[in-house]
């Protein structure tokens, strides 16, 4: 568990669903999730798949207080607090644990003013970004009254924007990694496979393993029950310093405190 600015815990593992089908396969994959011990889930108003992720939540049983919902702003739209309440009917829940600006599209103020009015409103419990560069987080800080709880970016041994999670910490901004497996891309690398046979796990549990012990929550995605499960099982071990210097050593961003490369950025 990491804590936010708001008071409240976040847990460091959890499910992500973009990409996962809306329909049976989408609610399967939350209710293995929730099986297996899992208490955050992590969609967005982008992914289509919210009505899916409420589905399963209700239909799990587990009470929703113990359970914590992330959703995301399309900077695309206009209104957050109007967004939100459409989310919140999809959902079909009174109010998310995390309201992220998925992206800072026209600017990295422009969707803030709405966020803090679904905060305001009681409907996001928290509310932070997503795809934010140490700049743009500064920038939103400097305005908000409600300041960003978290910074939710792509985040990996690969991918090591350790500037940017070492400025998130300095302002009490919760760091959350997304893509840590590189969407499935880093699974086979020679370094990886080496060190899960070492450890005796799978090159899944090791990266995302590595992004626990930098204190960074991470949200790895599966649609397969037994994958939800094995991932979860990044809790249950630990990475010796050899293994975590020899994954740094992955790093392809000079550690940077951007949250993406110029030519990566979907939105401009
Ligand atoms: P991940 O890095 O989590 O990798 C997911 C891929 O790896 C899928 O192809 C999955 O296949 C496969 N996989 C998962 N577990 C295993 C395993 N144990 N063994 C073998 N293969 C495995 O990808 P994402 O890019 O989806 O990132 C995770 C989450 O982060 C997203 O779902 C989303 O919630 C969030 N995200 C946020 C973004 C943002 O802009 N804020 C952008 C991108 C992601 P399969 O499903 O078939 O098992």
């Amino acid at each position: 568990m990491l804590k936010l600015a708001n008071g409240s815990e976040i847990p460091a593992l959890g499910l992500g669903v973009w990409q996962v089908p809306d329909g049976p396969v989408c609610e399967r994959a939350v209710t293995a999730a929730l099986e297996s011990g899992y208490r955050l889930i992590d969609t967005a108003q982008a992914y289509g798949n919210e009505a899916s992720v409420g589905r399963a939540l209700r239909s799990s049983g587990v009470p929703r207080g113990e359970i914590f919902l992330t959703t995301k702003f399309h900077p695309g739209r206009r209104d957050p607090l109007a967004e939100m309440e459409k989310s919140l009917e999809r959902l079909d829940t009174a109010y998310v644990d995390l309201y992220l600006v998925h992206w800072p599209q026209g600017g990295a103020t422009v969707a803030w003013p709405g966020m803090e009015a679904a905060h305001a409103a009681g409907l996001a419990k928290g509310i932070g970004v997503s795809n934010f560069s140490a700049a743009e987080l500064a920038e939103v800080s400097a305005v908000a009254e409600v300041p960003p709880m978290v910074n939710q970016f792509q985040y990996s041994p690969f991918v090591d924007r350790r500037g940017l999670v070492e400025a998130c910490l300095a302002a009490g901004v919760v760091p959350q990694g997304y893509s840590p497996l590189g969407t499935g891309e880093h699974l086979d690398d020679p370094v990886v496979a080496k060190i899960a046979a070492a450890t005796g796990r799978t090159a899944a549990q090791v990266l995302i393993r590595w992004s626990l012990q930098r204190g960074v929550s991470v949200i790895p995605k599966s649609s397969r029950p037994a994958r939800i499960e094995e991932n979860f099982g990044a809790l249950d071990f630990s990475l010796d310093e050899e293994s975590m210097a020899a994954l740094d050593a992955l790093d392809t961003t000079q550690h940077t405190a951007e949250a993406k490369a110029a030519d990566e950025k979907w939105w401009s």
